[in-house]
C-alpha cells in the first residue's frame, strides 16, 4: 500500500534532499558566522563555505564560481538580470525580447519596464510551446538590449532550442538572459553552449532550500548591471545584504548531487513519466498531451482530460498533490497563460492537470496515481451531461457552452 498524500508537484517545489539538510545543519549552529566578517575565524569559515557553494552551483552549469551572485531566489535573480541590464544599458536602446510562456517573474518585470518607456516584444510559441529561433532573429532590432528566454517551461515542461537561440542573440549583439530554473540539474544545460550572459537559478526547484537563488553573470566578456538592492557592497556590489550561509551551502550541496546524479536520475524519472502517461491514455479516451512529446523535461506530464474540470479532478484526487492550468489554483484568476499561448482552447485549459515527478517519486506512486486518475475521470465523465451528449453523437461545437 502506498503512503498518502503523494507529492506530484515537483515543478512547484521539491522536497529538501536529506543529504542537503545534513550539509546545511552546521551552518545554523557551530559555523554561524557572517561571511562578510573579515576579522575572525567565524567569518572566514562562513566565507569559505559560501565560496565552495559558488563553485558547486557554477559547475552544474559550466560556469565559474566567481560569476555567481547569491539572491533570495529565482524571482529576485530574474528581476536583477532584466532590470539590472535595462538600467545599466538603457542608452543602447530600450527594447527587450521575451516570450509569452515565460514565468511571471519575467513577464511582470517586463511589464513594469514598459511603464517606464521600454518596448517589449512577447514572442509566440507553437502548439507544443516551442519557440522558433528564427522568430527571435526577426524580433531583434538595433534597439534590442536584452533577450530573456527560459530554458524549460514550468507548466508544460517544453524545452526551448536554447543553444540555437543564444547563437542568434549573440550574432545580433544583444545580451542573453536564460531562466534555467526548470532545466538546471534536470537536463544538460551549459552557459557556454547556449552563449548566455546571465542565468537565473533557484535552489528549491532542485532539492535545495527555499528562499535561495543565484544569478550567474558572465565575466568574459564582462556583463555589468545596476543593482536593485544597495547597502554594504556584498556580491561585488550587485546584491548587498548578509549572505544566507546555511541556504547557499544547501544550494551548493544540491547542485553537486544534481550534477553527479543527473544522467541516471533523468532516465529513471523519464521512465516513470512514460509509465504514468501510458497507464492513463491506454484506459481513457480524449486525453490530450500539453507541451512537446519529446522536447520536454523528464519530470513533467501535463494532460487535458476533455469534459472534466481540472479543479473537480483535483478535488476527487485529494490524496495526490497536483496542480491545474485552470483558474483559481494560482494567485491570478486567469486560466494558464502558457496553455493559452499554445493555442489550447479555454475548455481544455480548464481540464488540464500537471503531474510533476521527481527524485523521490516511486513506481508504486505512479501506478496508484494512474489508477485514481482513471477512476476519477471515468466517474466525473459519467456525471457530465456534456460527455453524455458527445457519446450520443451530438456535435458540441454546434451549441454554445462554457467549461463552468
Ligand atoms: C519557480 C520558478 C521561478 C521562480 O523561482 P523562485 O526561486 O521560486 O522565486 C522562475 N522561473 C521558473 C521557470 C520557475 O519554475
Amino acid at each position: 500500500m502506498v503512503k498518502t498524500p503523494i507529492y506530484m508537484d515537483y515543478q512547484a517545489t521539491t522536497p529538501l534532499d536529506p543529504r542537503v539538510l545534513e550539509a546545511m545543519l552546521p551552518y545554523f549552529t557551530a559555523h554561524f558566522g557572517n561571511a562578510a566578517s573579515r576579522s575572525h575565524v567565524f567569518g572566514w569559515q562562513a566565507e569559505e563555505a559560501s565560496e565552495k557553494a559558488r563553485e558547486q552551483v557554477a559547475s552544474l552549469i559550466g560556469g565559474s564560481g566567481r560569476e555567481i551572485i547569491w539572491t533570495s531566489g529565482a524571482t529576485e535573480s530574474i528581476n536583477l538580470a532584466i532590470k539590472g541590464i535595462a538600467n545599466f544599458y538603457a542608452d543602447r536602446g530600450k527594447h527587450i525580447v521575451t516570450c509569452k510562456t515565460e514565468h511571471p517573474a519575467t513577464l511582470d518585470t517586463c511589464k513594469r519596464l514598459e511603464r517606464s518607456g521600454w518596448e517589449v516584444t512577447y514572442l509566440d510559441v507553437d502548439r507544443t510551446g516551442r519557440l522558433d529561433p528564427e522568430a527571435v532573429r526577426e524580433a531583434i532590432t538595433d534597439k534590442t538590449v536584452l533577450v530573456s528566454i527560459m530554458a524549460a517551461n514550468n507548466e508544460i515542461g517544453t524545452i526551448h532550442p536554447i543553444n540555437e537561440i543564444g547563437e542568434i542573440v549573440k550574432e545580433k549583439g544583444a545580451f542573453f538572459h536564460v531562466d534555467a530554473v526548470q532545466a538546471a540539474g534536470k537536463i544538460p544545460f551549459d552557459v557556454n553552449a547556449c552563449k548566455a550572459d546571465l542565468v537565473s537559478l533557484s535552489a528549491h526547484k532542485m532539492y535545495g532550500p527555499k528562499g535561495v537563488g543565484a544569478l550567474w553573470i558572465r565575466r568574459r566578456p564582462r556583463v555589468r548591471l545596476t543593482p536593485i538592492i544597495d547597502g554594504g557592497g556584498h556580491e561585488r556590489g550587485m546584491r548587498s545584504g548578509t549572505i544566507n550561509v546555511p541556504g547557499v551551502v544547501g544550494f551548493g550541496a544540491a547542485a553537486e548531487i544534481a550534477q553527479k546524479e543527473l544522467p541516471e536520475e533523468a532516465e529513471r524519472i523519464l521512465r516513470l513519466r512514460k509509465r504514468l502517461h501510458e497507464k492513463i491514455v491506454s484506459r481513457l479516451e480524449d486525453v490530450y498531451l500539453n507541451g512537446h512529446p519529446e522536447h520536454r523535461i523528464p519530470g513533467n506530464l501535463n494532460l487535458s482530460f476533455a469534459y472534466v474540470e481540472g479543479e473537480g479532478l483535483m478535488m476527487a484526487l485529494k490524496e495526490v498533490a497536483l496542480s491545474s492550468g485552470s483558474a483559481c489554483t494560482s494567485a491570478s484568476l486567469e486560466p494558464s497563460h502558457v496553455l493559452r499561448a499554445c493555442g489550447v482552447s479555454e475548455d481544455l485549459a480548464h481540464s488540464s492537470i500537471r503531474f510533476g515527478l521527481g527524485r523521490f517519486t516511486t513506481e508504486e506512486e505512479v501506478d496508484y496515481v494512474a489508477d485514481r486518475v482513471v477512476e476519477a475521470v471515468t466517474r466525473l465523465r459519467e456525471m457530465s451531461p456534456l460527455y453524455e451528449m458527445v457519446k450520443e453523437g451530438i456535435d458540441l461545437k454546434s451549441i454554445a457552452w462554457t467549461a463552468h
